[in-house]
């Protein structure tokens, strides 16, 4: 039973047909993206467990991410059955943990230790700041704790950081990875590179034990080799290399497993996690009998769009030239559309989307948005929020539930209501400012005694039993900041300016620009979103994170404090969309580029194309850095398999101050007859638009002749779209006048603030009450 050879080898063209079938000597498949690498890896373990009657269990096939694996199984379970299920498919981290847990006694652990993340890694690295005595101005959790990352991904253990340490701070970091390691073994837990690295010296050190595990898995599969890095190779080369250095002669010897790797050199984009494009290079001298076999033909994407990431990865220096092919024919060319900021760009998308929905040229769940940050996810959240269109984001926490974007807005919560018990303890610490867990609770037993609320218990600090003089005036100094805090909202200060002010005296934003972890950049850049995008609210309460249409329609104003966090919990709690809808259509997939490896979709929006976003501004002076942020262009655009779009913002808000940006260098790198420009920045100037462009953003995305020959039609198209804001006339009024409006009626003008663009009027509708509305929208006649 099961399929037949036929069924197995059906839809794979000659060189991947030989990797299927292949017997023996390790196998590396090389190969553009899109060729069929996965496929191909998929296919050949079907084949080895029906044609060469593998036990499934002697399969052992590692994918990058839990998801990939996941559908691999599915595939291969399709293939060939059921039987199927008890082969390993997995991450690197998941083997290795079904590995220790069965051995972990072997080096000391108990078989239910820990899986230690990244936050808890923080916590401990504190911890061991504090046991050594550091000064934290010098040594921060993060910075340590890569250091001790890159470390394990090398294999080096404590023992050898310490022997090798060549001036007094790397003698320190030594020192703080040994107290850590130690810390984690009396925590009985692993962090996540531990789990390779500890696998791989089990194997070392105990050659029964790597004889069994070589003995029981025949195959070795692995996917996106490219991104292994130095312990995963090693891992590899303990199960699958011809002669492991120290077997004892008397010991008999179990054959090395079949390996088969697939990769792609061009898509290594892991390195600043310690993947190394080497292993790749270098698997035809690691693994001595080896042979490649090379695929060319791309089965994924339109020839336009493969044009374009042969055009952009030809850039890189020192690569295998190869030139990807499809008899998918050109398909269309490759929309680009410069937008006059971010949201403007969001709108861009969502229309784009819709269109192509109406059409019925593509479901939502075809789409997917990639974005270089995860903080650019926000406006596109927050637009298909308002629009109604569901989406997802993957990989990564939706916007408003990360946690730096939560304590900021607990700070603006407690500010607003010091009641709220929540808010105010989960930032009553954070960051860390000694008020620590007995402090609290003496305060909560003063609060407890006197029946007084625990804010006002910690005003009262002084009375609190127990309370050590240090805590007391931690408390006093926290006190002093909120009530200082609190007069800005009393004077009715913007939502923003008093944000700002939060994350600036409270130490937050410090705490982490002083910190070297690199999910402290981020976190830097989620906060940079949120000041965003109170400060839009600020300016033009319609723009911002409105949850309810009805207030757009009315006009009512409400900029202070407490709206915007109304506003807000508004969005955070329709957040909730489930993944599926029920007609089955899919929803938008919102993704960095890094999630979006060995993905594929028809439509991809390839987004923020800015030098300073993408690439990123850490890359802009360092060649290799560039050079990865381009693979990870050339992954973006090999994503899409017929319609491919590109989009920049002239002008993108973080911190307060919008920012102007050029255009990507990689636009520049995109022939010029690929892409249809359906808005440059030239339409802009020449449709009448406020010209934003400014000295900084003079480069053009590129505008082609071929761009140009539709180009009025398209830039009419496109600038009617941009315009379906609502625009009026703005009725000038006077206090006293008469007004209608169309929900309220009849009214009273009582006073004005602004100009122009913003003119606010307070106006009085009897019963209905007095409304503050934005001239611009509010639908208010004078009379
Ligand atoms: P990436 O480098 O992005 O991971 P890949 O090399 O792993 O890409 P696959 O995802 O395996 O490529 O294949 C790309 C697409 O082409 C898939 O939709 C796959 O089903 C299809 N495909 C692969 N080989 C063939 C073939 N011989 N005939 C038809 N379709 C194919
Ligand atoms: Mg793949």
């Amino acid at each position: 039973r099961g399929p037949s050879r036929d069924a197995l080898l059906e839809g794979l063209n000659e060189p991947q047909r030989a990797a299927v079938m292949h017997e023996g000597a390790p196998l590396l498949v090389v190969a553009g993206a899109g060729s069929g690498k996965t496929r191909v890896l998929t296919r050949r373990i079907a084949w080895l467990i029906s044609e060469r009657r593998a036990h499934p269990g002697s399969i052992l096939a590692i994918t990058f991410t839990n998801k990939a694996a996941a559908e691999m199984k599915e595939r291969v379970e399709d293939l060939v059955g059921k039987r199927a299920r008890i082969m390993w498919v997995s991450t690197f981290h998941s083997a290795c943990v079904r590995i220790l847990r069965k051995e972990s006694d072997k080096l000391g652990y108990k078989s239910n230790f820990s899986i230690y993340d990244a936050a808890d890694q923080k916590r401990l690295m504190t911890l061991v700041c504090n046991d050594l005595d550091l000064d934290p101005r010098r040594y921060q959790p993060g910075a340590l704790l890569h250091w001790v990352s890159n470390q394990k991904n090398e294999l080096r253990d404590p023992e050898d950081a310490t022997k090798d340490a060549r001036n007094n701070l790397e003698e320190t970091y030594a020192a703080a990875y040994t107290t850590y390691q130690r810390r984690l073994r009396e925590a009985n837990a692993l962090d996540f590179d531990d789990l390779i690295m500890a696998t791989v010296h089990l194997l070392q050190t105990f050659p029964e034990v790597r004889e069994t595990y070589r003995r029981r898995f025949r195959h070795v599969l692995v996917d996106e080799y490219q991104d292994t890095n130095h312990a995963q190779y090693a891992l590899i080369h303990q199960l699958c290399a011809d002669n492991p250095e120290d077997l004892d002669s008397t010991e008999e010897r179990v054959e090395p497993a079949e390996l088969m790797v697939v990769g792609d050199a061009d898509q290594s984009i892991y390195a600043f996690r310690g993947a190394n494009i080497r292993n790749i290079l270098d698997f035809e001298q690691d693994f001595p009998n080896a042979t490649s076999i090379l695929l060319e033909q791309n089965y994924r994407s339109t020839q336009t769009i493969l044009n374009a990431a042969n055009a952009v990865i030809g850039h890189n220096k020192g690569r295998k030239e190869k030139r990807l092919w499809s008899e998918a024919g050109d398909g269309d060319r490759i929309v680009g559309y410069v937008a006059d900021d971010e949201r403007d760009e969001a709108r861009f998308v969502s229309e784009e989307i819709d269109t192509l929905v109406d059409e019925k040229a593509a479901r939502p769940g075809d789409v997917a948005i990639f974005y270089r940050t995860n903080a650019q996810s926000r406006v596109f959240e927050e637009v298909f929020i308002r629009t109604g269109q569901p989406y997802k984001v993957v990989g990564g926490v939706r916007f408003y539930e990360r946690r730096e974007v939560r304590d900021a807005l607990a700070y603006l919560r407690m500010l607003v209501n010091p009641a709220d018990q929540v808010s105010l303890r989960r930032i009553l610490n954070t960051p860390k400012r000694g008020i620590g867990d007995r402090a609290v609770a003496c305060v909560q037993a003063l609060a407890d005694r006197d029946r007084i609320i625990f804010w006002e218990a910690l005003q009262r600090a002084e009375d609190a039993p127990g309370l050590a003089t240090r805590s007391l005036s931690a408390i006093q100094a926290f006190v002093a900041m909120v009530q200082e805090l609190q007069s800005m909202v009393d004077a009715g200060e913007r939502a923003d300016v008093v944000l700002e002010s939060v994350l600036a005296r409270s130490g937050y934003l410090t705490s982490l620009e002083e910190s070297d972890d690199p999910q402290d950049e981020t976190r830097l850049e989620n906060l940079a979103e949120l000041v965003a995008v109170a400060r839009e609210f600020a300016e033009d309460p319609l723009a911002g994170p409105s949850a309810d249409p009805t207030d757009v329609e009315a006009g009512i104003v409400a900029p202070g404090l407490a709206d915007f966090l109304e506003r807000v919990a508004l969005v955070a709690d329709t957040d909730q969309i489930p993944d599926d809808d029920p007609d089955d259509q899919g929803v938008v997939t919102l993704m960095t580029l890094h999630t979006a490896k060995g993905l594929e979709f028809p439509v991809v929006f390839l987004t923020g194309l800015e030098d300073g976003v993408f690439p990123h501004a850490r890359a802009l002076g360092d060649q290799p850095e560039l050079e990865e942020e381009r693979r990870l262009a050339y992954v973006g655009v090999t994503r899409a398999r017929a319609r491919l779009y590109i989009s920049r913002a002239v002008v993108r808000s973080a911190w307060g101050a919008p920012s102007h940006n050029p255009g990507s260098r990689f636009l520049d790198e995109l022939p010029v007859d690929l892409v249809d420009w359906r808005r440059t920045e030239a339409a802009q100037a020449q449709w009448g638009r406020p010209d934003l462009s400014g000295s900084a953003g003079q480069r053009l995305g590129a505008p082609t002749v071929a761009g140009r020959r539709n180009f009025s039609a398209a830039a009419v198209r496109a600038d009617a779209a941009a315009r379906a804001k609502p625009a009026r006339e703005i009725p000038s009024l006077e206090p006293g006048d008469r007004v209608l409006h169309d929900s309220f009626g009849m009214g009273t003008v009582v006073a004005l603030e602004g100009v122009a663009e913003k003119a606010v009027a307070s106006i009085d509708f009897g019963s209905e009450g007095v409304k503050r509305l934005l001239l611009r929208y509010a639908p208010v006649e004078k009379l």
